[in-house]
């Protein structure tokens, strides 16, 4: 596709967008003029298989996501959560991961160049000796609820004691987000 291609099919789906008169239409004007009230901080991968919005039915307004490839954590990352949690009242932070993650199989075959590099490194240290793709993909999500355990146990504007953090795994094919166990 060339570049002109990509920025007309952008513009009709913005068009289509505000177009819209449904539901969906109503709730952007409602939460444009009430604020956002989000339950649940999302941490997923960027991978265009893996929509929080679509894979948990949420409309506008609903989740607080956070993506980057490897759903790896950093202090942005941290940040976002922290905003989420402290100011807009989330109670809940889920880590999801996904079957298939590219991320995920470049940390095992050797960890990316550049950039990415930063991600392979984390994922790299999630998973330890671990060389099963899905158990690593747990390991990541494990890794991930650890540090968010950690960095949020005692905090001044988060209540920890009425926070849950959790894990779960995005099957790509099925559809279907398993909670990992603790
Ligand atoms: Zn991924």
């Amino acid at each position: 596709m060339k570049q002109q291609e990509i920025r007309d099919r952008l513009d009709r789906g913005n068009l289509r967008w505000r177009r819209r008169e449904d539901e969906e239409a109503r709730l952007r004007l409602l939460t444009a003029r009430q604020g956002q009230e989000p339950y649940a901080i999302v941490i997923a991968c960027s991978d265009s298989r893996v929509i929080p919005e679509q894979i948990f039915d949420a409309r506008l307004g609903e989740l607080f996501v956070i993506r980057v490839a490897g759903n790896v954590l950093d202090r942005h990352q941290l940040g976002s959560i922290e905003y989420a949690a402290g100011h807009l009242h989330c109670r809940l932070i889920l880590m999801l991961g996904h079957t298939g993650c590219g991320a995920v199989s470049a940390a095992l075959s050797g960890g990316g160049e550049g950039f990415i590099q930063y991600i392979t490194d984390e994922i790299l240290l999630a998973v330890g000796e671990e060389r099963d793709p899905l158990r690593c993909c747990e390991k990541n999500v494990l890794h991930g609820v650890e540090i968010l355990r950690r960095e949020f146990a005692r905090h001044p504007e988060i209540p920890t004691e009425e926070l849950e953090i959790r894990g779960a795994v995005y099957d790509i094919a099925s559809g279907e987000v398993r909670w990992l166990e603790e």
